[in-house]
């Protein structure tokens, strides 16, 4: 079985989709994590955006090493043998990460990553990110498409940052937060679109199991896995 959530930045995917991983005994594939290891890559090897042909040769050498998904519901990232986990999360690879996102030639490499991620779980994935339904998997059994209001996706992204020890301004997080949503839903290479099949689930002001909940009523009946 192979579910996909999709969705701008803050809008709960991430949460939903281990959550659902761990009830159906999926492979969880967080396919923003594989933009956000090239970007970190990029970064650490000082590659020049306009070297088009020095990024995609970097980026098709690197190894991408996604952990099982802990106890905690957190999954553990290597990049070429380093721990990447909490590099990929500064504000300085996020905004790395959408800039390399818009590259076509750099999609088709990692969207090939993800594909072979999710057919390595026995049992089926759930891949999160902007183009799972659309682009890396069209054929899933469901397709998602998460929404939440900026204020709450804003107000969401502080206090995850907030946890991991950074220091940050709502206010600041949210402009950020809207010039990636932009930067992702007017690229022209697999913009950030719900597909047509995708059902929308609006999780503002939602505690997570709700969400779930409501995610896992849309699978088809012959598609349900024990939990
Ligand atoms: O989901 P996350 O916020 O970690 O994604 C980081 C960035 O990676 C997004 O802002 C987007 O530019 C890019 N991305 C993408 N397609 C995906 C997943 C992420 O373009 N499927």
């Amino acid at each position: 079985m192979v579910i996909t959530i999709d969705g701008p930045a803050g809008s709960g995917k991430s949460t939903v989709a281990r959550h659902i991983a761990r009830r159906l005994n999926l492979q969880y594939v967080d396919t923003g994590a594989s933009y956000r290891a090239a970007a970190w890559l990029v970064i650490s090897y000082k590659v020049d955006l306009a070297n088009e042909s020095a990024l995609i040769e970097l980026i098709r050498s690197m190894q991408y090493v996604p952990g099982p998904l802990m106890e905690d519901m957190t999954q553990r990232i290597w990049v070429n043998g380093t721990e990447v986990t909490a590099a990929i999360r500064t504000p300085a690879v996020s905004d790395m990460t959408s800039r390399l996102a818009t590259n076509a030639a750099i999609r088709s490499i990692l969207v090939e990553v993800q594909r072979n991620l999710a057919s390595s779980g026995g049992n089926g994935a759930v891949l999160e990110g902007r183009d799972t339904g659309t682009v890396v998997c069209p054929n899933a059994d469901l397709k998602v498409f998460l929404e939440a209001s900026p204020v709450e996706r804003a107000r969401r992204r502080a206090n995850e940052m907030a946890e991991t020890g950074s220091q940050c301004d709502e206010r600041v997080v949210l402009e950020q937060l809207q010039n990636r949503d932009n930067r992702d839903s007017t690229r022209s290479a697999s913009p950030l679109t719900k597909a047509p099949d995708a059902h929308v689930v609006d999780t503002d002001g939602k505690a997570i199991d709700v969400v779930v909940n409501e995610v896992l009523s849309k699978l088809p009946l012959n598609a349900m896995a024990p939990a």
